[in-house]
């Protein structure tokens, strides 16, 4: 496995792997790699012959009083467990590298980034798109993967590549959980052993509304017996419970066709995201 930090020696690479005619599937990634993230790079690997991740902690979709500084690290671990997963190629550039200059072209998607996490992280997904778009300039991808752990942002690079002809193909793949129900993230670390205890609250809830959504039951009820859920639960402080369309995330009062229900959470200062997708419910 390779590890390029310079923007012109990833670009001649692709340009290489290119002209023989290889097709790159593209990982990105903010690092300290879990299995959710090594499960993106599997996907990657079933459509394409090279696959590339890069490893960026993109200081421009964090707030002022956001993790940016806490946000584990760990680059080598990070690259036996790429290199273990057969990925050929992580990209690992430093903030000077990416940004060398004051940013002043920015690439947002209106509407759809102003609820849920947009609404509470105010700038992140404008940053989001914007190392994204950056990414994508500078690997060229054929297919680009992304988790479903982080559905509205999926929604919304869905929409940017829709919106702005980028000759990309975005794919999605299923949330990897732990053996509790957790949604894998790198942030679980930081997470105290009791908070990480009663971090299971968050899958808890999404799959007892889910099941009820599936009996029959009312939407708002099984909402608010989840919200009632989380207010006991010691040391968790709910940021969002939503029901919303897919991918449209507009407000939806019933599960239709197809619903998601989000959730964040904060336990301390580390905030926790989940969802779960309800296709056709019965
Ligand atoms: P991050 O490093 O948190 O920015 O995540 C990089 C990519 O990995 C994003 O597309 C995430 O949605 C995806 N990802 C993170 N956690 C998981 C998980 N538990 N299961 C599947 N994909 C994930």
């Amino acid at each position: 496995m390779e590890k390029i930090s310079n923007i012109s020696l990833i670009r001649e690479r692709v340009k290489d792997l290119k002209r023989d005619g290889k097709t790159i599937g593209f990982v990105p990634t903010m690092g300290y790699l879990h299995e959710g993230h090594l499960s993106l790079v599997d996907e990657a690997k079933k459509s394409c012959d090279v696959v590339i991740m890069s490893i960026f902690v993109n200081p421009t979709q964090f707030g002022p009083n956001e993790d940016y500084d806490s946000y584990p690290r760990d680059i080598e671990r990070d690259e036996a467990l790429a290199k273990s997963r057969g990925t050929d190629i992580v990209f690992y550039p430093d903030v000077k590298e990416m940004y060398p200059s004051e940013t002043l072209t920015w690439v947002e998607v209106e509407k759809i980034t102003g609820v849920l996490c947009g609404a509470k992280r105010e700038g992140h997904f404008r940053g989001v798109t914007t190392v994204v778009t950056k990414l994508f300039n500078i690997v060229q991808p054929d297919i680009a993967i992304f988790g479903q752990k982080d559905a509205q942002q999926a929604a919304v690079i869905h929409k940017m590549v829709e919106d702005l002809n980028m000759n990309v193909r975005i794919k999605l793949a299923p949330i990897v959980r732990e053996a509790d129900g957790l949604a894998m993230s790198s942030r679980n670390v930081r997470l105290s052993t009791a908070d990480r205890k009663n971090a299971v609250i968050l899958s808890q809830s999404l799959f007892a509304i889910k099941e009820g959504i599936n009996e029959g039951k009312e939407l708002s009820k099984l909402m608010e017996k989840a919200k009632q859920v989380i207010l006991g639960t010691p040391g968790a402080r709910l940021d969002y419970l939503e029901a919303r369309s897919y991918p449209d995330l507009e407000t939806v009062h019933a599960c239709k066709d197809r619903c998601l229900i989000a959730i964040a959470v904060y336990f301390g200062n580390v905030r926790l995201i989940d969802n779960i997708l309800i296709e056709n419910p019965s």
